[in-house]
């Protein structure tokens, strides 16, 4: 599929001596593993060129997967090719540098919000944008090379992105895209362990969840986790954020959602949206967000804002419900 559009952007790849990767703020597994991933294949394949990955936003789940390259002055990017991966909107572009680059490719798995760059490979059905460079790989893999390295942070991608090959948009691509990675001879023992493994601490902060959650009449489950929670737990605010699973399987709560209380001066809090069945994504976009149509990301500024998230999301919910059967 798209053959088209993946050779151009191979072309233009071949066209740079110098190209910089770049990737969406709040680090996760699929924007990280495909940045790292396409480096280390185009490293390994023109090793003539300077391939640059440099990002300060860092997830400590991920340090495993090695550091980014240090900063570099800004008349470097000014003669190199872009490439954003993993990012819908500009705004959420970690590294602004990238408006400093001649050219810019985006390639992504979202629902577009905007339009930039001058080759758009946009793809919103593909499980992770992790898929996409696997799927670039094996387009070309008469020219391409890679190694066990470069499929390990593919492959997380694609794991940490598709919740282990379980959400929607998983599909026949999406496997024989990760049965070409495991061919490379993936340590995936090593790779759950760092991924899963949880501390005891953390259970205990999960069973706190567990007592506190609630549900809105319709079945949306939530949780408030606001200062004084992240405290009590000794929590970064990326621990408390990554409980939001905790939360996806509860009978007839066809979406969840965690209200994380950020320490920045607008008081501002974030909310992540998850849904099976029921597209979530309108509820976010309403709410200064966006992202897939069961998992998206908002931003509301206080405690009634989001008591009203909740009540779109809960009217959303009993609108789906009243309508579609077959849901659980
Ligand atoms: P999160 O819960 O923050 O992991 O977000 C779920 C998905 O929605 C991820 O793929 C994010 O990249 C995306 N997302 C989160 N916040 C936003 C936003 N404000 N605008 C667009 N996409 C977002």
């Amino acid at each position: 599929m798209n053959k088209i559009v993946k050779q151009q952007i191979l072309d233009k790849i071949k066209e740079y001596d110098k190209i910089f990767l770049f990737r969406h703020i709040r680090n996760d597994g699929d924007c990280v593993g495909s940045t790292k991933g396409l480096k280390r294949i185009l490293e390994l394949t023109f090793p003539e060129k300077k391939i640059y990955l440099i990002d300060d936003d860092h997830a400590e789940y991920l340090e495993f997967l090695g550091p980014e390259d240090e900063a570099v002055e800004d008349n470097e990017y000014t003669d190199a090719l872009g490439i954003v991966i993993d990012t819908a909107s500009e705004k959420r572009i970690s590294n602004k540098k990238y408006t400093l680059c001649k050219e810019l490719i985006k390639i992504d798995h979202h629902i577009p919000l905007e339009n930039y760059g001058d080759i758009m490979w946009v793809e919103e059905n593909r499980s992770s944008a992790c898929e996409m460079i696997a799927d670039f790989y094996a387009t070309f893999s008469d020219e391409l090379k890679i190694d066990k390295e470069a499929a390990t942070y593919i492959y997380t991608g694609m794991v940490t992105d598709s919740g282990r090959f379980k959400y929607e948009g998983v599909n026949g691509e999406t496997l024989r895209c990760a049965a070409t990675l495991l061919d490379q001879g993936i340590d995936t023992e090593t790779l759950y362990a760092h991924l899963y493994l949880e501390s005891f601490g953390y259970l205990k902060f999960k069973a706190e969840i567990y007592r506190r959650m609630q549900i809105t009449e319709n079945g949306v489950a939530y949780i408030f986790i606001d200062k004084a929670m992240q405290n009590e737990f000794n929590l970064t605010l990326e621990q408390a954020s990554a409980c939001v699973g905790t939360l996806d399987s509860i009978r007839d709560c066809i979406s969840w959602m965690v209200f994380i209380e950020n320490s920045d001066a607008e008081n501002s809090i974030r909310v992540r949206l998850r849904s099976r069945f029921v597209a979530i994504n309108p509820i976010a976009e309403k709410y200064n967000g966006g992202g897939h149509a069961m998992a998206s990301g908002a931003t509301v500024y206080s405690w009634e804002e989001a008591e009203q998230l909740l009540r779109d999301a809960d009217a959303h919910v009993k609108e789906y419900k009243e309508t579609h059967e077959g849901w659980l």
